[in-house]
């Protein structure tokens, strides 16, 4: 018997809903480029920080957006961005191969921000070009000043990055409670005495523009509590003579990438009951994503990114900006406006939400024997060109037929000829309806699952339709892509609509410019 179809539909927003609906233009892309392709829509990104800028407003507040450049290799997303107003869009590199992309993208060195581990040629390029360093530690700030003072040419702007946010147990309470986790990045709060002094040793060198935080966390109590402190922190500051001026509350603020909150919950409670044995197995090997049987119980925390989210992006912080502060009981977009501090943030996920999407062609599909009903398909990609899945689970592909949707209802075996001999069995035991299959890659190794999850799709694809994740420009789409096996890494295109027609060019191509014609350069 055939499992009622658990559904994780993605949300696709316009104009990323409307390419989906261009199955023949995507699929002359892949017959062109190969699979597996990558497709961005640089100006989703440009949209996706204005939305940003609007909740800016509506707090009355400063400051600047930063993008987390470390979510996607493009030249198309990062130029789009430098097109953007200069004042208002910045960029956050993290190695000295990020910083140099963006300058030769059109950021000018006072747009920039040098985050995470950092090496002394990032730091002196840094430097230079009169980017704002955003240090992690004493000993980098001893490192930076030095260089600055050997090479010059000025003092050089720099965020101080912490992290330990911690709370008061309350009163008779034994010390204190660490509410963040651990992080590897950042000062403890607690060392903040050493960071002021080595700031004021090094005040010929260096200039304190602003305090920092990144928290890997969807928590906006935790979130809050943090940005609470550094604006108190901040007064600590300037008390001291050190004149900061901005708070940088990072990035984390998630992107929504289930359409229906009814499907997301459906789900979770099925892999609850799969891991119960209740219901047959919903992923490969019986995988819980964090979960596990002890005695008949559930137990273990699903390591799942909040597939569906009800705010998330530019909503997230709206929220986080107006939800009251712990300790002072008022608004942080209240607290930041009465200081008159500068509001940083560093999104990277969420910047390039609905900004592309990822298509791999069907090589196989093939019934499994052991599990009657259900089908390996194999596709032309392999789990480190779609890898979500450090994270979270991958969402339902779209399948794009070959033929379009007219081709999709008739017995297309013939116009495939010898092509797909193998998925003739596929058809025979098909009938049509939703099916349960597991995507897996072009590597030859057992672990090489597009994703561990049983995907169900609308029916069952045929060899050379094309299956499109969709929303994979944060992280998913290049982050981890490799050589292995020799296998084609992704080629990358940025695509632009221009009154209904959709034109395309090499990610490396693009310029946010319009020729005479209308093409993009
Ligand atoms: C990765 C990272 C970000 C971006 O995080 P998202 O979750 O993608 O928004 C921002 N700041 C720092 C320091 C980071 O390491």
């Amino acid at each position: 018997m055939r499992d009622a179809p658990l559904y994780l539909r993605p949300r696709a927003d316009p104009p990323l809903a409307s390419l989906l609906e261009n199955a023949p233009f995507l699929h002359s892309l892949v017959d062109a480029l190969g699979s597996p392709l990558n497709v961005l829509l640089p100006d989703v990104v440009a949209r996706n920080a204005e939305r940003f800028l609007a909740v800016y407003r509506r707090h009355h507040l400063a400051g600047r957006v930063y993008f987390a450049h470390k979510a996607n290799r493009s030249s198309a997303l990062v130029r789009r961005l430098a097109a953007c107003d200069p004042a208002a869009v910045g960029i956050d590199v993290a190695s000295l191969e990020e910083l140099r992309h963006a300058l030769g993208c059109g950021f000018t060195g006072n747009r920039v921000m040098a985050t995470g581990p950092k090496d002394p040629e990032l730091l002196w390029l840094a430097a230079t070009v009169g980017a704002t360093v955003n240090l992690d530690s004493v000993a980098e700030l001893d490192q930076l000043a030095g260089l600055v003072r050997q090479y010059g040419p000025a003092r050089t702007h720099v965020l101080v990055r912490l992290s330990g946010f911690e709370s008061d147990a309350g009163p008779g309470g034994a010390g204190t409670r660490v509410l963040s986790r651990r992080s590897r990045f950042g000062t403890p709060v607690a060392e903040a005495d050493e960071l002021w002094a080595a700031l004021e040793r090094h005040a010929d060198s260096v200039e304190l523009v602003g305090l920092a935080y990144h928290l890997d966390t969807t928590g906006l109590e935790e979130k809050g509590r943090a940005l609470e402190r550094c604006v108190l922190l901040m007064d600590e500051c300037r008390a001291r003579g050190l004149a900061p001026r901005a708070v940088d509350i990072g990035g984390g603020f998630g992107v929504g990438y289930v359409e229906d909150a009814g499907e997301w919950e459906r789900w979770t409670t099925a892999l609850s009951e799969a891991v119960l044995g209740i219901r047959p197995p919903l992923t490969w090997g019986g995988h819980g994503y964090g979960l596990r049987n002890e005695a008949g119980t559930v137990r273990g925390t699903a390591a799942l990114y909040p597939a569906h989210r009800t705010t998330a992006g530019p909503g997230y912080l709206d929220e986080l900006l107006s939800r009251p502060a712990p300790v002072l009981g008022r608004a942080p977009a209240t607290l930041l406006l009465e200081h008159l501090h500068d509001l940083y943030i560093e999104p990277g996920r969420a910047l390039v939400d609905q900004c592309g999407l990822s298509l791999a062609r069907v090589l196989e599909v093939r019934p499994m024997g052991d599990d009657p009903g259900r089908y390996l398909v194999r596709l032309g990609m392999n789990a480190g060109d779609v890898s979500l899945e450090e994270h979270g689970v991958l969402v339902d592909p779209v399948l794009l037929p070959r033929g379009g949707p007219q081709h999709e209802a008739t017995d297309d075996r013939a116009d495939h000829g010898a092509d797909d001999s193998a998925d003739d069995s596929a058809h025979d035991s098909a009938d049509g309806g939703p099916v349960g299959v597991h995507l897996v890659g072009n590597l030859c190794l057992e672990g090489d699952l597009i994703t561990r999850r049983l995907v169900f799709l609308p029916r069952l694809p045929h060899v050379g339709d094309l299956l499109a994740f969709v929303n994979t420009a944060g992280y998913v789409m290049d982050f981890h892509a490799h050589h292995a096996q020799r296998q084609p890494v992704a080629r990358t295109v940025a695509v632009t609509e221009d009154g209904g027609t959709w034109r395309w060019c090499p990610d490396e191509n693009y310029w946010p410019i319009t020729h005479p014609q209308g093409v993009p350069s």
